[in-house]
This record gives C-alpha cells, structure tokens and sequence, in this order.
C-alpha cells in the first residue's frame, strides 16, 4: 500500500468543521474510521448521553436491550466481516440519561483494515421511539377493544339467554357460563335472600351441584361481606377471604378460595339475593371486573325476576285462589293430557264430580263470608286427602272435580267415599252443623270415540242421581 493510498484512507474531510458534516451528524449520520482511530459521533447518540469514545469502545455491546443482544453481535459480525451490503437493524439501546430508545441502524463497511478487522464504516441511526411507542399504543388499544367487545357479547348473550329462558335454574347456569369467558372464576353461585339468611339456587365450577343446591350462608351477620354487599347494595370486593372475611363458609371442603366477589341482585328497588365469584388467586378480583360482574348481576336479576312473575302468573290462571286447588283452566289443560296419556296406554281413568249439599241454604244462614271459609277448608282437606298423580279442580261455584289416573271405578269409590266420610266428619265451625257432599263418578278407558267431556257428562249424570238419591252419597254412572 502507497502512502498516497494510506491518505486517500485518512477521510479527513469527515472530522474537519463544516456545515455539511454538521448536518449529516444531525440526521443521524456517522462514520466509524478504525484505520485511523478517529470517528465522527452522530446527535442521537450524543442526546442519548454518549459520545466517539464510548462509540469507541464498542458501548453497543453493554447499552443494547438484553433481547436484542444477538441482534447487536450479528451487525457486529457483519461489519467485521467487511462486505459492501447494507446491514440493517432496530434494537433498543438504554441511554446514559436511563430511558430505552428504540433505534433503526443502517450502515455498510466501507474499508476494511487487516484480514478481519473495520477499516471504515459508516451508518446512519433513526430514532424509532416514538413510533414504537405508538405502535405499542395502538396494540395495547386493539387488544383493550377486542377485550371489550368480547366483553359486551358476552353480555349480550347473558341477556338473550334471559329472555329466550324460562327456566330459571337452566338461565343462572348459562349466564355463568357466559361470565366466566370474562370474569375467571373458580366457583360462581346465585344466592336468593330470604328472611333468614341466603340460599344458594344456583352456579357453576362446583364439583357435586346438586349437593351445593340449598346450602344456607347468614344473613344479617357482622362482618360478612355478603351481608354488606346486600345492605349497601354495591358490589364488594374482597382480596383474601382468610384475612377479610371472618365465617367465610366455603361451598366444598377442597374449596380454597382466596378472592371472593359478591354484587347484589336487584329488581324494582328490591335486593332479591346475591351473586358471588370465588377465585384461588389472592387479590384477584379488579374493578373492571366488579363492573362487568354488575352487567351480569342484572340479567341474573332479571332470569330471577321474570321466573318469579312467571309462577305468580302461573298460579294465578291454574290454582283457584280461595281452595287452593286447581282452577278449572288447569283441570281443562292437565285433563286433555291426562286423558290422552290413557287413551295411549289403554289404561283406565276415573272421574269423581262433587257438590256441597244444600249449600245455599249455609250461606243463608251463615253468611256468605262463612260459606267461603268452608269452601276453604274444603279445598285443604282436598289437597290433603288426594295423591299427588290425582288431578283436583273447583269446577264450578261449589262443585270439585277429581280426575283418577289408572284407577278403576272401584277404586274411585273407595276414594270417594273416604273423602264423602272426611268431609261429613269435619268440624267446620257451625255450632256441630254438618257439611256434606254428593259425588257422581264415572270411568273408562278412552277409545278414540270417547272424549273427557264425554266422561265429565257422565260423572254430572251420576251426581245428579246422587242428589235425586237423598244427597250424602256416592252414585256410579249407568249402575242403576
Ligand atoms: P244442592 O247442591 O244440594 O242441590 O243444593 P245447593 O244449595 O248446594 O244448590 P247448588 O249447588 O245449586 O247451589 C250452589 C250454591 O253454592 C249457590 C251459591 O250461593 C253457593 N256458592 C257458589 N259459589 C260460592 C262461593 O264461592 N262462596 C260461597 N260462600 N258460596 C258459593
Ligand atoms: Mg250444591
Ligand atoms: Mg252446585
């Protein structure tokens, strides 16, 4: 190698004060010239904190993100090994000032001196911090609103499942179900208040339900944090249950719950129970948990809501208000059904029609207000005296109609007569006056000519034989 060719290596112009090589540095530009021990240090690395001798002596190695470390050895290699390709790198670098800064690193050897070592390198270095910060943004937001639209389907399925559900057992473990996509559990319960205390109604994540099905937890109890969730009427919190919540009953004996949630249930202003999450995890639960939990608590509100509206309507249409036994729109439902199930299994039914006898005459000289109480008991001797496979009915103003699954007519009459025997040896409060009934039956097994209101005729024909008979009495259709 000439001396002329040595200068021509010296690349003095790099290191000399011009507004070129100024400007350069603060694009980012800088040159590494190892032949001749001089380097020319760009802005960013100097903002950073650092400066050529810290280029120098190869800093890169000990500031670059332990991550990106073989990212840093292989551009290392790459200008040692002195090829004219552009190598091209980011990593992250921790400034003297103590923040990490992504960079972009570009640069290509442009001499190289001895067998393996640089000659000249130069680079130029782009700050990518911003960008990666925002890009790391936009991540964590893309990840926040898939977060939240899974969330609101999950909710929304609670509340489809509650209005397409009638069942009220079968909704609590479907929205369960549904929460437990965004809110982990262990174990989750629905718990109805009563006056004395919670009972657990429903849940999921329990080994053996069925046996978890009426467990009891106090209420009112001091310190319980059921108790305050229900008597605040906000959600509660509690990070370790062993420190929090003194009488912690744990639903199963394997059950180590640490982290316990509980919301109240409430529908029109009133609390009706409570739903609870469980978790093993100490300190789970979050406040955005707590606030999906309340979306969930109000579906459950509403499943406990519409299934009670639900039986109170139920009860209103089937059960006659002052027997308490059924209504003649339940005896016309359950009847056909009844009626039908026999007609399939050619088994025979029976059908017992029942009248007060001289009843106007007790209403007269009772009152009206008397004759309702007897009607009553009445109707509590029914519900006492009939199996529960029996269909019982008021059927008219004082008349009960009994349907008898798989019973033949002696076996009605046997039935009849016990109850005609129960109701005339009652004591119904009118000074040792006795009440008494007539009861017309009739049975058969339902052949496809025959219909229930065929039968019911017959039983109203045999009962009128029983009032024509002298009352007090049982008559059997078509036996006379
Ligand atoms: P019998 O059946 O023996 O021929 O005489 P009865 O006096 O019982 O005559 P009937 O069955 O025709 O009359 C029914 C009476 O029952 C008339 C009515 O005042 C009374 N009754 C019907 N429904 C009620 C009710 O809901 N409450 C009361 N207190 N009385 C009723
Ligand atoms: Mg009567
Ligand atoms: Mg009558």
């Amino acid at each position: 190698m000439s001396k002329n060719d040595a200068d021509d290596h010296s690349h003095d112009f790099l290191y000399g004060k011009s507004p070129l090589i100024d400007a350069m540095a603060r694009l980012g530009f800088f040159a590494y010239d190892m032949e001749n021990q001089r380097i020319l240090c760009n802005e960013l690395w100097r903002s950073w904190g650092y400066d050529e001798n810290d280029m120098r002596n190869q800093r890169l190695r000990d500031i670059c993100h332990p991550d990106d470390r073989e990212k840093v050895e292989r551009l290392f290699r790459s200008m040692q090994s002195g090829t004219q390709a552009m190598n091209q790198e980011i990593f992250r670098i921790h400034t003297a000032r103590g923040r990490w800064v992504w960079i972009r690193h570009c640069g290509m050897t442009v001499t190289r001196s001895g067998t393996d070592g640089i000659g000249l390198y130069v680079g130029l270095d782009t700050d990518l911090t911003d960008l990666k910060e925002s890009e790391e943004r936009l991540r964590l937001l893309t990840v926040q609103s898939e977060l939240h639209a899974k969330e609101m389907e999950t909710l929304l399925k609670a509340a489809s499942i509650v209005s397409s559900s009638l069942d009220v057992n079968e909704a609590v473990k479907l929205i369960l179900e549904q929460a437990k996509l965004v809110i982990p559990y262990d174990k989750a319960s629905v718990q109805i208040l009563h006056n004395d205390g919670l009972e657990l109604i429903g849940g999921n994540g329990f080994e053996d339900i069925s046996a978890a099905i009426g467990m009891r937890f106090p209420y009112p109890e001091k310190g319980s944090m059921s108790t305050l969730a229900i008597d605040e009427r906000k959600p509660v919190v509690c990070r370790d249950v062993a420190k929090d919540f003194p009488g912690f009953i744990r639903p199963e004996q394997s059950n180590l719950t640490r982290s316990w949630m509980g919301i109240p249930l409430v529908a029109h202003g009133n609390v009706l129970g409570l739903l609870s999450f469980n978790h093993l995890q100490e300190a789970y639960y979050t406040e955005r948990h707590m606030q999906l939990a309340s979306g969930f608590a109000v579906q459950v509100a509403i499943a406990l809501e519409n299934a009670r509206l639900h039986e109170k309507t139920y009860k209103l249409a089937m059960e006659d208000a002052l027997m308490g036994i059924g209504s003649r729109h339940l005896f016309n439902i359950q009847g056909a059904l009844m009626y039908e199930n026999a007609r399939r299994k050619k088994t025979v039914l029976s059908v017992a029609m029942v009248d007060l006898d001289h009843f106007k005459a007790i209403n007269d000289t009772y009152g009206h207000d008397t004759g309702d109480c007897v009607l009553k008991e009445i109707g509590r001797l029914c519900r006492q005296d009939s199996r529960v496979t029996d269909l019982v009915a008021r059927y008219g103003g004082e008349e009960i109609v009994f349907l008898f699954p798989e019973t033949n007519i002696q076996t009605a009459m046997m039935i009849s007569e016990r109850f005609r025997q129960l109701i005339s040896g009652s004591d119904f409060g009118l000074s040792g006056r006795a009440i008494t009934i007539s009861t017309g039956i009739a049975a058969g097994i339902p052949d496809q000519a025959g219909s229930l209101a065929d039968l019911l005729k017959r039983a109203d024909s045999a009962l009128y034989t029983a009032k024509k008979n002298g009352r007090n009495r049982i008559e059997v259709y078509g036996s006379a």
